[in-house]
């Protein structure tokens, strides 16, 4: 998991007010442009291209290939994002990610695991089985974003996820648009 350096090298990172960081539930925060309007619907971004590339160069790639999930979180929406209700109950919510893991689990048991992070470049290749318009998106958002070996085993990883809380076999292009979304920041500026 993660090394007694990568946390000294978090910690420096935050000191520098880079992330705000909670280690104890493994989230982290930070402002994707010095500015920290980047992405934001209501505010520009008054950063220049050479700016922002300066800034998450700091940030090194081996960390951010770490982290599983990249969702940005426009601040000023934050609190009507978290006090409305939401459209599907948290119910019918908590029912789907039952179901997406008991999935997960039949699938894994026979390899000893139990969920699609620990999945290995062969059960990858196994079981991350893509419908052929999903493997042409996968692919041109390779070329246009220049993502990282490792961040492409990530998305396939959580498009897997997706698909199995949408109780489908076949990772769909859906599932991998929204898998390459919360790898945003893989991005690269042009
Ligand atoms: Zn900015």
């Amino acid at each position: 998991m993660w090394s007694p350096s990568i946390f000294s090298f978090l910690g420096y990172m935050a000191e520098g007010g880079f992330f705000k960081t909670n280690f104890t539930d493994g989230k982290m925060a930070m402002k994707l442009c010095p500015c920290g309007y980047y992405g934001d619907p209501e505010k520009e971004c008054r950063c220049t291209p050479q700016m922002i590339v300066r800034y998450r160069s700091k940030i090194s790639g081996p960390l951010m290939d770490r982290i599983d999930i990249h969702i940005a979180v426009p601040a000023v929406k934050y609190r009507e994002i978290s006090s409305d209700a939401p459209a599907e109950s948290s119910d019918s919510i908590r029912r789907r990610v039952i179901v997406a893991r008991e999935r997960q689990l039949a699938r894994l048991r026979p390899h000893r695991l139990f969920c699609n992070a620990q999945l290995s470049q062969k059960l990858i290749k196994k079981y991350c089985t893509r419908a052929p318009d999903a493997e042409a998106l996968l692919e041109s958002a390779f070329r246009r974003l220049s993502l990282s070996a490792r961040a492409y085993t990530r998305i396939l990883k959580v498009a897997r996820t997706i698909a199995d809380l949408e109780d489908s076999e076949t990772i769909r292009p859906v599932h991998i648009s929204e898998a390459i979304q919360y790898r945003m920041l893989d991005r690269v500026i042009q």
